[in-house]
């Protein structure tokens, strides 16, 4: 368990199973399992973040391990892209891969279906989505111009690229995601598992992408 503060960004790591969880101001870019949820709001606490002052949650994905921690934010609008919009309003055990997690996922709205080039604020940062399919149909990453900042879910981590061999995963989308966001001026990456990079963000992604993936026969 442990907190990094990046700038105003607040990144938090519950468990090896829980995605990262960025909280800047109302917002929170990912909200983890929930399993261990009584950690999580003891951390908010010793923050000064209370639950109910969450007003926005994004999610880079629809796997469990990222949205599983939503139901716990009643007070906040939910947005994911439109293609894994229906992982969370149906509440897919399978796609959302709960299952495997031994973990529940009630249904829940979604307020806000994300496209490709949608404007976004997060925190007091100017952003926007940036649909990377290939981990799943619905992948995003969010990108901070100003700030170079890229939040990149699952799609690319400081040491390799998400895995294709899960439900709805596509090597070649995946290879097509990677070469998308080579092109974007990124110092920081802050990605949905293990630590960020916060310099030269841009020479990873573009090592990334050229090494690629393979499809899977
Ligand atoms: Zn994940
Ligand atoms: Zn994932």
């Amino acid at each position: 368990m442990s907190i990094q503060r990046i700038g105003d960004i607040v990144l938090i790591q519950l468990s090896d199973i829980d995605s990262n969880i960025y909280v800047i101001g109302d917002t929170v870019i990912d909200s983890g399992t929930g399993f261990n949820f009584t950690k999580l709001y003891s951390l908010l606490k010793m923050l000064n973040i209370k639950l109910e002052d969450v007003k926005h949650v994004i999610n880079t994905h629809g796997h469990f391990d990222h949205v599983g921690g939503n139901g716990y934010f009643l007070n906040a609008s939910i947005s994911i892209h439109e293609e894994d919009a229906p992982i969370l309003e149906n509440g897919d055990l399978k796609v959302s891969m709960a299952d495997f997690f031994n973990g529940k996922l009630k249904p829940r709205h979604v307020d806000r279906k994300l496209r490709d080039e949608d404007g976004i604020r997060i925190g007091s940062m100017d952003c926007k989505v940036i649909h990377t399919p290939g981990h799943s149909p619905g992948s995003v990453c969010i990108y901070c111009p100003k700030e170079k900042i890229l939040f990149s879910g699952d799609t690319v981590f400081s040491d390799g690229v998400g895995r294709t061999d899960v439900p709805g995963g596509d090597p070649e989308a995946l290879n097509q995601s990677l070469e998308k966001i080579s092109r974007l001026d990124v110092k920081k990456i802050l990605p949905g598992h293990g630590e960020p990079v916060l310099s030269d963000g841009n020479k990873i992604i573009v090592q990334l992408a050229k090494a690629g993936v393979q499809p899977v026969d």
